[in-house]
């Protein structure tokens, strides 16, 4: 239990799986033994090296009708904090989080153009501004990393978007902090942060399409993240909508959905096509121009979006389609700014889908949250010291975390 995580050790695995339960509900052994199969004895063990590393706490004594009362077991959530990362936008983010993935600091920010220069020196300095709130850095028990660009994952390689030359950042931040790191692409933190959330369901198939300034999605299949060869998988922006569309700034090719859908794509179009005369450079208020104009009913902001549903909507066949999922969840400043188009979007892929994908299908909208990749990059830590509802994301991390935090 001093050793770091590894997840081969059965112990190990009846730890987090008893973390869980507890985590879920403020029990007594007895009950953590029925819940969870294992025997009071093992109960008993594990919970005592639980306490002893602060976990979980003997909450009070339990209403009984005569004799001994049983002591509850309570979590303790800042008993560890994770360090959430977004290197996604134009600012790069960080944030301290309880075990639960409540922020428990403000969020740090530095620049784009500073990751650009030096990746692992500005993550570095990025994640060092959280220590004015105080933390031990033996109670933190990981890092996760949401990242816009690709990876090489067997090489343990990071490529900066648009970059050749690959980075080792996961190497240089454990290096540096000695705790494990875990970094994903952001779509794929935001579908497990939404998977996690929806546990409790059931649900094994979704996938999470992110519509903002760029496209992307996470894909989850049989309650196992899609990461792909190299851990590229879902790069559902640079589906190609148009054979002799625009050039895609990020992948060099022609038409991809990510320049017509996307704010920037729509603001450019809504510009070329005299919707827009506004021309302040910012993408964000022009698009919130276009859906103000939308809603007044102006038929030339309205074909701007029925072409972004037909767009859109014909992707998502697809993507349906191919992996069959029960739950589709778009987010996104798009889909949150012109929620109206939810409607159209569903009507449009139910209606073109393969009778067969469609059976039982829903599309949601992801409650509006502007930090849904650093929440995702959270889920990224926690995602590996719980195993709820014996409905695990097996293989969603690639490191493993300790219980006990640093070895
Ligand atoms: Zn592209």
């Amino acid at each position: 239990m001093n050793t770091r995580w590894d997840s081969s050790k059965v112990r190990d695995i009846h730890t987090r799986l008893l973390l869980s339960a507890i985590r879920e509900k403020t029990s007594t052994r007895t009950e953590l033994a029925r819940a969870t199969g294992l025997s009071l004895p093992t109960v008993g063990a594990i919970v005592k090296i639980l306490i002893e590393e602060g976990y979980i706490v003997n909450e009070k004594l339990g209403e009984y009708g005569g004799g001994r009362k049983p002591m509850l077991l309570r979590f303790v959530p800042d008993a560890r904090y994770i360090i959430g990362v977004n290197l996604g936008g134009a600012k790069t983010q960080a944030v301290l989080a309880d075990l639960n993935g409540s922020f428990v600091s403000e969020i740090v920010s530095g620049s784009s153009t500073d990751l650009e220069k030096n990746v692992s020196g500005s993550v570095i300095s990025l994640i060092e501004q959280l220590q004015k709130w105080g933390f031990s850095w033996e109670r933190v028990a990981g890092i996760g990393v949401s990242v816009r660009g690709c990876f090489d994952i067997p090489n343990r390689y990071y490529f900066f978007p648009g970059e050749q030359e690959g980075h080792r950042l996961q190497d240089d931040l454990e290096d540096h902090f000695q705790v494990p790191v875990v970094l994903e692409r952001n779509a794929n933190a935001a579908v497990l942060s939404e998977w996690v959330g929806r546990q409790a369901t059931g649900v094994r198939n979704l996938a999470f399409v992110n519509v903002g300034k760029g496209v992307s999605s996470g894909i989850v299949t049989d309650a196992q993240l899609c990461r792909g060869f190299l851990g590229n998988a879902g790069e559902f922006g640079h589906v190609v909508v148009e054979n002799a569309g625009k050039i895609c700034p990020d992948c060099g090719q022609r038409g991809c959905l990510e320049t017509v859908v996307s704010t920037v794509g729509l603001v450019e179009a809504a510009r070329e096509n005299g919707v827009l005369v506004l021309d302040d450079g910012d993408v964000s208020v022009g698009f919130l121009h276009l859906v103000s104009l939308a809603r007044s009913g102006d038929p030339k902001a309205l074909q701007c979006f029925e072409y972004a549903v037909q767009t859109l909507g014909q992707a998502l066949v697809s993507l349906i389609n191919i992996m069959n999922p029960e739950l589709v969840v778009l987010g996104g400043e798009v889909v949150w700014c012109y929620p109206e188009l939810m409607d159209a979007l569903t009507e449009f892929v139910l209606s073109r889908c393969w009778p067969y994908s469609r059976q039982g299908l829903r599309l949601e909208m992801a409650p509006e949250d502007k930090h849904v990749f650093l929440h995702g990059a959270v889920t990224l830590i926690r995602d590996s010291l719980f195993v709820p509802h014996n409905n695990r994301l097996a293989g969603s991390s690639n490191v493993n975390i300790g219980i006990a935090g640093r070895g």
